[in-house]
């Protein structure tokens, strides 16, 4: 089957390697015999139809600004889509988009659109580290990745974390959460790129957006993963030891 990716802003919010998710996805279909399609969404460009699965990177202050007025204007038609069950995957800068507001360090208010229950404000001393966490909602698997945000996020009462942190920042350093998901809606901090140390959740992540195909939902057949294991456990052990210090 032929799976759709809208990937929002691929010129402005590509900051850690985020290219490196799209090539995960990609090469994942493919091990399952299907196909994904990318198709860039930028500055000025309609939201298509028959988006299956969204994605937006990270991105310095500056780019954020760039993106976020016109990011407001496909609000609409973002959550429209969401609403009919396409999946959406959000990194850092893109992940702070998706709640109601990211205010930066000089106070300036960028708007978000509000897919996801939660607002970010800059702190001062930026949260650079490798991170794990431990996934509740999908039986305690952990994800591990790299965090770089000044941007502490608060999640709204009720709203559902991607997980607790074991070892890092996470969403801002003191809730002992990190990222949220609503649905089919992904949002987390995790760089690195995430995918390629994380297969059990690029498959999750695949298999809603397959399940926007079909109409039915997945679970894909897990792939042998042995180098993504591998590095998964090494940023696992960075994260232990030297995770959430300034
Ligand atoms: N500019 C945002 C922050 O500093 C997001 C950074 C990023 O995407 N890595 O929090």
């Amino acid at each position: 089957m032929k799976i759709v990716v809208g990937h929002l802003y691929p010129d402005y919010l590509n900051i850690y390697a985020d290219r490196g998710n799209i090539a995960v996805l990609s090469a994942r279909a493919q091990a399952r015999g299907h196909e994904l399609e990318v198709r860039p969404i930028s500055l000025g460009d309609a939201v298509p139809t028959g988006i299956d699965l969204f994605y937006v990177g990270g991105g310095q202050d500056r780019e954020q600004a760039l993106v976020a007025v016109d990011l407001a204007t496909k609000a609409d038609a973002l959550r429209e889509a969401v609403e009919s069950g396409s999946a959406f995957l959000a990194v850092c800068g893109g992940y702070q988009l998706l709640g109601r507001f990211y205010r930066d360090r000089l106070g300036s208010e960028l708007p978000g659109i509000g897919l996801l229950p939660l607002s970010t404000v800059a702190g001062e001393r930026r949260m650079i580290g490798d991170v794990l966490l431990a996934c509740d909602w999908a039986g305690g698997r952990t994800l591990a990745g790299f965090e770089n945000h000044a941007g502490r996020t608060h999640l709204d009462e009720g709203a559902e974390p991607l997980g607790r942190v074991l070892a890092g920042f996470g969403n801002d350093g003191a809730s002992g959460f990190e990222g949220c998901r609503a649905g089919r809606v992904y949002g987390t901090y995790l760089h690195g790129p995430l995918l390629p140390r994380n297969g059990w959740f690029a498959d999750r992540v695949l298999a809603d957006a397959l399940a926007h195909v079909t109409g039915e939902e997945q679970e894909l057949a897990p792939l042998e993963d042995e180098l993504e294991s591998a590095a998964h456990a090494v940023s696992a052990e960075r994260a232990r030891r030297r995770g959430g210090r300034f």
